[in-house]
């Protein structure tokens, strides 16, 4: 990642000198998903990651907790048959995921379950160090499992250790606001964001103009400069 400055015009008239980070990957948010993103970019040999985020103490992860919240997963214990695509299958059946997407989920249970209970996360196992499981919902098997009321918590605790540890940096105090594309219809993809830094008090004019920053992929900074131009104006244009 490296950072540089963008010069814009902005609706005013007036010349501003935004931030640009330029990163081969960003995140966006810092709850369980995109902690554990990072974590497992990073573990399949990815350097270049940023994490941008309103905050690591924010979102829905870190700050819920239920009677006994539940992480669900493939079957690991004991006699019980399981399958991928029995996984699959249920998630399927609930109505609410494409078929492909629930395989690859399923594909990955356990090996995602395993990353984190390999972290530290205290699934609890029985005393031959099989992880026990019950049925919850409408699983059809004891796939379930949780270290209590705060399960998605104690895991962003332990993903954030992981990710201080790896020394993957992270921008708190942001606000994404526009994500910025590249390409057309089915080639259409996403290429950087401009986020709000909310962490920077108005400028005496009480503008926010001077908060913005912008985040790319090298690979797309031709594209990026022509769109960025656009969105930005219009972004600011919104928020003076
Ligand atoms: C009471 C309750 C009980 C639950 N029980 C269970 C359960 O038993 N089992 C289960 O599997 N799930 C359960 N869930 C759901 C589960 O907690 C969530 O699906 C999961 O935590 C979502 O994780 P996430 O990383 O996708 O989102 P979040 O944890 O919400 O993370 C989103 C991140 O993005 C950041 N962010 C958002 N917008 C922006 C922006 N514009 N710019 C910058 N950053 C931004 C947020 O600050 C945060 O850091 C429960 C949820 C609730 C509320």
């Amino acid at each position: 990642m490296h950072k540089e400055f963008l010069k814009v015009k902005v609706p005013s008239g007036a010349d501003l000198e935004l931030p640009l980070y330029v990163v081969h990957t960003l995140i966006l948010g810092s709850g369980a998903a995109g902690l554990n993103a990072a974590v497992q970019l990073r573990a399949n040999s990815m350097e270049d990651i940023l994490i941008v985020t309103e905050g690591l103490q924010m979102g829905t992860s870190i700050n819920i907790g239920s009677d006994k919240q539940t992480y669900y997963k493939l079957s690991l214990c004991g006699a019980e048959e399981d399958s991928p695509e029995t996984l699959a299958e249920t998630l399927f059946a609930g109505g609410g995921m494409h078929g492909d997407l629930a395989l690859v989920e399923a594909t990955l249970s356990a090996r995602a379950f395993m990353n984190l209970a390999n972290l530290g996360v205290p699934f609890p196992r029985d005393r031959f160090g099989q992880f026990v499981g019950y049925k919850t919902d409408h699983d059809p098997r004891q796939r379930a499992t949780s270290v209590g009321p705060y399960t998605s918590k104690e895991m962003c605790l332990i993903l954030i250790r992981e990710i201080h540890r790896l020394g993957i940096p992270v921008l708190e105090g942001r606000m994404a606001v526009s994500l910025l594309t590249t390409g057309e219809e089915n080639e259409k993809r996403i290429a950087g964001a401009i986020a709000l830094n909310v962490n920077d008090d108005p400028n005496p004019a009480g503008s926010w103009t001077s908060a913005f920053e912008v985040y790319f992929e090298e690979s797309a900074r031709s594209a990026m400069a022509v769109l960025f131009d656009w969105v930005i104006r219009k972004e600011v244009a919104i928020c003076t």
